[in-house]
């Protein structure tokens, strides 16, 4: 007798939820987690419940520009920070030696670890339900999204929707001349949902990028590599943290040579990434190997950097090595490299294509312009980068919720936040290839540190309950401690006395003649605020972090009074709406080429306009004259 099966009902949702996150990589989480620790109902769905928060390519957070996202998101009530604080090999901190707006920490994750603990942190969640799922379809009323259908034909409604697919919509992994479709390297692809989003209007892309081997630890001689150990103390990427206490682990460093050189430029054919058969564009900041000997032949090697995956596998990731090759090729190549000639590979690299939603399509709530209740987040967006997704995961977590509450969407501009630097860089002038932050993209760069992404931000993560009252006051405290001590500093006078002269000759810094105050002396670039210990008779046990904060708040006063102004005029213009509905093809004057833009993009407000590709200084006139009328007629 042939089995029964339940029929099951396309039109019967199994249940509501007022919001639903497709999708459980690094944009996934922080969304889900904001939405329900907000107070609304909220459902996780993902294809792998055992992959949540995965790390596809490199396991590491953080870095230049990524680290000033992670602080960000951590000021706002993210978990990523507190994720890799506790489950971190190694941390450093990049470019100490140029100034404070550019300085970064980055840390090694452990990259099973990092995935338990997020999932752990979502399970906590008391409104917040996981399930495993691969949707398929969005459903649409009346241009608003109600709910979510599965691949095998369960509903779900929710009251708002966030997708956020990765690379996983029509994804295909390309290695050497083998092709096959795959979200990530041995999971299923979301084919079905790009047709999905086709039917409900929005235009889609092509885009690629590609992962680097894994290899054996146990086949590398790591005699012949160069030792990078971590720094002492390690500096946490949370707030929260005060400290990292667990051991630290080393990364290694090798060099390619005119032998893997050879090897690679014999095989360049091998590669889809450049034969062309990997459709769209890769990210250009970081090519495959193969593209960086092929674009620069004068360059005699390359570094390679083997990051240790875990504190439990001898396995390594092999940064710096990126790759489309053919596992033969990419086996021949590590083998000509020193330390590496008998290596295993353990999981090969790979390129990967999948569809991108432009993200021009959206609102700087992150909700499509098309359909309403929609938000978009992560590499489907375009972008790169587990940070990069959180970020917008958070903020697409917190405006949807605001949107079902019918409150005022929460935007950030460019002058709060990288945050605001990446949404506003990515609705207002799209990508044609992977999107990453760097710390050039901001143009505030002193205003937006990573050391004081607390006090830009933290107002908002506890206003949205996202950040404890006991943090809030800490972080308040900090602040009133650091105004306090230059207050203290700008009155206190050190004397021109032959102890004092002497201390700054060895700081290298000239002597003073007259009374001077400790704040002027502690804006010499030489002297730092340890070394004022030593002249100051009034000496203040502060903590580390005030220290730093008092040093760069005098260091560069005079700069960062010149950003604040620069801020308060670009504040002006982005204080001048624009109704979305604002009709531009009416507007007598201006250029085609710039009410097509407008019409498309539809910014939100002046500043958003003058920062589109082709709107120029006399469209915006023309803008701002109309505005005006438009107001009072
Ligand atoms: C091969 C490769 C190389 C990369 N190289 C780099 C790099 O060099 N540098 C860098 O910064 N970043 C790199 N990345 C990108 C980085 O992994 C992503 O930017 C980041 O993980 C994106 O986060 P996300 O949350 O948007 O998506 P992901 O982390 O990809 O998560 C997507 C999630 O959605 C789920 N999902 C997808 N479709 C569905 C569906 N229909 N239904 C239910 N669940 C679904 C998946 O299971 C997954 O959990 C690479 C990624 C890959 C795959």
């Amino acid at each position: 007798m042939m089995a029964k099966y339940k029929k099951v009902s396309f039109r019967t949702f199994k249940k509501e939820y007022d919001v639903i996150v497709i999708g459980g990589g690094h944009a996934g989480c922080e969304a889900a987690l904001a939405s329900s620790r907000m107070g609304t109902r909220a459902l996780l769905i993902t294809s792998n419940l055992d992959n949540i928060a995965h790390m596809s390519c490199n396991p590491a957070i953080g870095g230049l520009g990524k680290s000033h996202l992670v602080r960000e998101i951590d000021a706002l009530g993210g978990k990523m920070a507190r994720n890799i604080d506790r489950t971190g090999i190694q941390f450093r901190m990049l470019n100490t030696k140029k100034g404070p707006a550019v300085q970064a920490p980055r840390a090694q994750a452990d990259r099973r670890d990092y995935r338990i603990s997020m999932r752990k942190v979502l399970k906590k969640e008391k409104n917040l339900n996981l399930t495993q799922g691969l949707v398929e379809k969005i459903i649409v009323k009346g241009k608003k999204a109600i709910g979510i259908k599965t691949q095998t034909g369960i509903e779900y409604k929710g009251k708002a929707i966030i997708l956020a697919t990765g690379t996983f919509l029509r994804g295909l992994i390309l290695m050497g001349k083998v092709s096959f479709p795959a979200g990530r390297m041995g999971e299923f692809p979301a084919d079905r949902l790009s047709d999905s989003l086709k039917d409900i209007g929005l235009k889609l892309g092509r885009l690629n990028t590609c992962t680097p081997p894994r290899i054996e630890g146990k086949t590398v001689n790591f005699s012949k590599l160069i030792k990078q150990p971590g720094d002492t103390p390690p500096p946490p990427l949370s707030f929260s943290t005060k400290e990292i206490e667990t051991k630290q682990i080393p990364c290694y460093l090798a060099f390619t040579n005119d032998a893997t050189h050879r090897v690679i430029k014999k095989n360049l054919r091998d590669s889809p990434l450049i034969t062309g058969k990997a459709r769209g564009l890769p990210p250009r900041y970081c090519p495959s190997i193969e593209e960086k000997i092929a674009r620069f032949p004068e360059k005699k090697r390359h570094q390679i950097f083997l990051e240790p995956e875990g504190r439990d596998t001898t396995e390594y990731y092999v940064n710096g090595f990126f790759t489309g090759f053919s596992e033969r090729v990419q086996l021949e190549a590590l083998h000509t490299v020193k330390g590496l000639e008998k290596v295993e590979i353990t999981k090969p690299g790979y390129a990967i294509e999948y569809d991108f939603v432009p993200p021009t399509q959206l609102k700087p709530s992150l909700e499509t312009k098309r359909v309403k209740n929609l938000f978009l987040v992560g590499q489907i967006n375009g972008t790169s980068g587990y940070e990069e997704a959180a970020a917008q995961g958070l903020m697409a977590g917190i405006n949807a919720v605001l949107k079902i509450r019918g409150k005022e969407t929460f935007i950030l501009d460019r002058s709060e936040a990288y945050i605001g630097v990446l949404i506003d860089d990515l609705v207002t002038k799209g990508t044609r290839e992977p999107y990453r932050m760097f710390t050039s993209r901001a143009e505030h760069r002193l205003i937006l540190r990573c050391d004081n992404a607390d006090q830009r931000l933290m107002k908002y993560g506890h206003r949205f309950g996202l950040v404890s009252r006991k943090d809030y006051e800490r972080c308040q405290r900090k602040y009133t401690q650091i105004e306090k001590e230059i207050k203290r500093l700008r009155k206190s006078l050190a004397r021109p006395t032959r102890r004092v002269n002497n201390l700054l000759k060895k700081l290298g810094t000239d002597s003073i003649k007259e009374d001077t105050s400790l704040s002027q002396i502690l804006k010499r670039p030489e002297a730092r605020y340890k070394d004022l210990v030593k002249i100051d008779e009034d000496e203040r046990k502060i903590s580390s972090e005030v220290a730093q904060g008092v040093e760069i708040a005098l260091k560069y006063e005079g700069y960062i009074k010149r950003e604040l102004e620069q801020i308060e005029k670009f504040k002006r213009l982005e204080e001048k709406r624009i109704p979305l509905d604002f009709n531009y093809s009416k507007l007598e004057g201006l250029r085609i080429e710039s009410k097509e833009k407008l019409n498309s993009i539809r910014p939100v407000s002046i500043g958003q306009a003058s920062r589109i590709s082709g709107v120029n200084p006399s469209d915006i006139s023309l803008l701002l004259v109309y505005l005006k009328r438009w107001k009072f007629e």
